[in-house]
Order: structure tokens, then sequence, then C-alpha cells
């Protein structure tokens, strides 16, 4: 590697280049590592940086690439190599952590496959090669918040006691007065930073585990596409925060449960202490279009876990009908034949 003589800022594009071949060197999720696709070599890579300092000049072909306001890993649209934009993975853009992907794309197309194999009114492309390689992989930033939180509750709890003694019904209820006071503490609750990437289905593409979460490094971006925090941590932080309340109502909840009844006094979430950090979560995206309407599908680039609905194609379901139908009056007219011979 050769991070030494380059500058550490400047409005440049880089990538990862073979020291064998040349060739662009991507992070394979498979090997866990840095890999060359043209020589197959294995930990071969080296930073190469463009020459201009034009962030939109590709620094492999020098071919002018679109970069998108928030974009800092894309592939030239000319050359195919996998770029980074220096200035938006440094400075206050420099991620602090990411999980790098752990799922290639040949294992996310065999997930689609499974998940969507017996859907059979789907269009018949659907799954198709040709189509599934479409599918690209994104870095989606996310910031990460840390709450340090004093949690009370006072309420008024009552149990039921019923027993017979006799033939009569005797009901005792006692009531209590229900006291908590609980610490908690709440780590990386994650919320996307991204306006391209649905809020929802970040949520439901969750949960992401943090024992694969490293540090950042520029390396696990090649081969991907990945953006910069769109917004500020404060502007997304309220959504962390209804996160983090409703998990504390929840075990608060959960610490007086037992009572028959349990009227509430007084409840408090009160913040302490607060902290956000900036990271990186890695999504498969795949959008099929068809009839000029566009399905998106988001798989979770470290469980698998997918988020989508699969197409409908009238053209099949009527197809498949129409050799019910067939079958149905071929019997009918075997049926006749054979009624006709009694
Ligand atoms: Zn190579
Ligand atoms: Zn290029």
């Amino acid at each position: 590697m050769c991070f030494g003589s380059l500058p550490k800022k400047g409005k440049k594009g880089m990538y990862f280049r073979c020291k064998n071949c040349g060739g662009n060197v991507v992070y394979s999720p498979e090997k866990h590592g840095m890999y060359c696709p043209f020589c197959e070599s294995e930990g071969s890579d080296e930073r190469a940086a463009g020459q201009t300092g034009a962030l939109t000049v590709c620094p492999n072909c020098s071919g002018e690439v679109p970069v998108d306001e928030h974009i800092c890993a894309t592939r030239c649209p000319y050359c195919d190599s996998y770029l980074i934009f220096d200035e938006r993975v440094e400075g206050k853009y420099e991620p602090r952590m990411m999980i790098p992907f752990q799922m290639g794309r040949e294992t996310c197309k065999q997930s689609l496959r499974d998940k969507f194999r017996k859907c059979r009114f789907a269009p018949v492309d659907f799954l198709s090669e040709a189509r599934l390689n479409s599918m690209q992989g994104y870095y989606v930033p996310y910031w990460f918040y840390d709450y340090d939180t004093a949690c009370s509750f006072l309420g008024e709890g009552t149990k039921v006691k019923v027993w017979v003694s006799g033939n009569k019904q005797y009901t005792e209820t006692s009531v209590y007065n229900i006291s908590r006071n609980m610490d908690i503490h709440f780590e990386k609750i994650p919320v996307d930073a991204s306006l391209q990437m649905p809020d929802d289905v970040m949520d439901l593409i969750a949960p992401f585990h943090y024992n694969q979460m490293t540090p950042f490094q520029a390396r696990f971006l090649s081969g991907f596409y990945g953006e910069k925090y769109n917004m500020p941590s404060g502007e997304v932080e309220m959504r962390a925060r209804s996160l983090m309340k409703a998990d504390a109502e929840k075990l608060l909840r959960e610490s007086y449960a037992g009572y028959n009844s349990v009227k509430t006094l007084s409840q408090d979430v009160r913040v302490r202490e607060s902290g956000a950090a900036y990271g990186l979560l890695p999504v498969w995206k795949y959008i099929y279009r068809y009839k000029e309407q566009e399905y998106p599908f988001y798989v979770n680039g470290q469980t698998g876990k997918i988020v989508g609905t699969a197409p409908f194609s009238r053209g099949r379901f009527v197809a498949y009908v129409g050799t019910l139908w067939a079958c149905c009056t071929a019997v009918l007219a075997l049926l006749q034949i054979l009624l006709g011979l009694l």
C-alpha cells in the first residue's frame, strides 16, 4: 500500500489498482479481502489518485464521470472502475465505522431466487441472470445515536385474588404502589441519512449485527456505490429519540408485569447524555422494471434479509388460467367420450 505519498485532502477521485496487471481491485465479501477480478490475485491493491484534481474526471481513463451531490463512491461508466471521492470520505464526512459487505452479488442473487422462486405469476425475466446482474451494492449513510437515560415510573397496580369457600365466592383486591427507577444505556440506534433510500424500507431491512462493525476503510468501498450523509445528525435525530423512547417504555412496562391492572401516575424518560456517530451499512439494491413501473428490492448486505414485493404478470396469470381451462375442457371431452361408450 502507498498511502504516505498522497495528499490527504483534495478534490480528487481515486481507485484501487492492481500492482500485477493494472486492473481495478475490488473488495470481495466472499474472500473477505481485496481481489483483482482481472488476474485473480488477492491483496495486490495500491491506491491510485487522479492527476487533474477534478472530482468528475476518472483517475483511470480520464473520462467525465457524472457525480451526484451525495455520492462518495461510484463506477466509471467508461472503464467500469470503481471510484472513491476523497473529499467525501474525509474530514467531516469521514465515517467512524462501517459494516463491510458480507454477502457478494452471487449469494444475493441466490437469496432472491430462493425467496421468489414460488411466485409463479411473476414475469419470466424477473429472476433472470441478466436482470439480476444489474443489482448494485450501496453503502448507505447512517447516524448512530447513543443515549444514557434515567427512566422512572410511578403507578398503582392491583392484584385480584378469587376463591370459593362453601357456596360463596370471595374476591380480594390488593392495591400496590409501583415505583421503578432504571438507568438505561442505548447504543448505536441506527437512522439512515440518505434521501434516496426510503426510511420505511431501511427500518425493515434492520437489524444489522454490530459484531462485524469495523473502523472505516476506503478500500471496503471499492466495488460498490456509496453515499455520504445527506443531512446532519440533528436533522434525523427525532427518529432515533422516538425509537429509544418506545424501547425505554417497553422495558419499564416489563419491569412491572404481573399485576392485573396498572394505572400510570407518572412516567419519565430523561436523557442524561447523548452522542451521534456517522457510519455506513451495506445494502444491495435491485430495480426491476416492468411495464413502465419500477419494483425495487433491497437486500441487507450483511444478513441477506430481503424487502420488496414481486411484480405480477397478468400475461402469466392468464396463461396459467388458460392452461387450467384447457385441462378441464380436455377432461370433460374425455368424460363425454367415455359416457358415450357406455
Ligand atoms: Zn490484477
Ligand atoms: Zn474510467
